[in-house]
């Protein structure tokens, strides 16, 4: 399986790091190997200063297709769940200033975090529903899937038209504002809703 993030998809996210509003879905792949283990603790990798969460919406492919339409997008899913595309902010910036590839910062060991919940489309809309990450306690991130750049199906549609997606793979669909820096014993919980989809320990 691969796992495709979606970057700049929320404008006040692009907004707090400068960056460009994109005119077309940009994104990134993580490989397989960055899925963090279920049960599994956060461990800070050692190369970077500044690891930062990015909440996210996750959406599980379902079907194989290639060349996707619009109108059939929403065939290729049923479950929603959530994430944190963990990034190591002080790589990606060296990355972004020199013009290089963004994996260094965004697709090592344990950077995508899936909560082992899904929430089937008949129980949600997956285009009208809120997300919040807390932090110790502490609300950090709140989005709503209303807010987006790209839409799920337009991220499907798009997406499809450069690779085949797979039955199990995973779409990252992008952060709202609100990311920020985490520390050896933070404790980082997800919401969809009111529902609680994981608890995330950092070591
Ligand atoms: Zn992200």
């Amino acid at each position: 399986m691969k796992i495709i993030c979606i970057g700049r998809n929320y404008i006040d996210h692009a907004k707090e790091l400068n960056s460009a509003i994109p005119e077309s879905p940009l994104f990134f792949l993580k490989p397989d190997s960055a899925l963090l283990p279920k049960k599994t603790p956060f461990y800070i990798p050692d190369f970077t200063k500044d690891l930062h969460y990015e909440c996210e919406v996750v959406v599980k492919i379902n079907k194989l297709g290639k060349n996707i339409t619009k109108k059939f997008a929403h065939t290729y899913y049923n479950e929603i769940g959530l994430g944190i595309d963990f990034t190591a902010r002080d790589i990606q910036e060296e990355c972004k200033i020199k013009g290089l590839p963004w994996e260094k910062a965004k697709a090592f060991d344990g950077s995508a975090v899936v909560s082992e919940k899904f929430i089937t489309k008949e129980k949600i809309n997956p285009f009208d529903f809120n997300f919040s990450l807390y932090k110790n306690g502490d609300i950090v991130q709140n989005g709503n899937t209303n807010n987006v750049l790209f839409d799920i199906d337009t991220i499907i549609c798009y997406i499809s038209q450069f690779m085949t997606l797979k039955i199990g793979d995973l779409i990252f669909t992008g952060t709202p504002a609100g990311v920020g820096p985490v520390s050896i014993g933070d404790e980082l919980v997800g919401f969809i809703e009111n529902e609680k989809m994981f608890d995330l320990k950092i070591k």
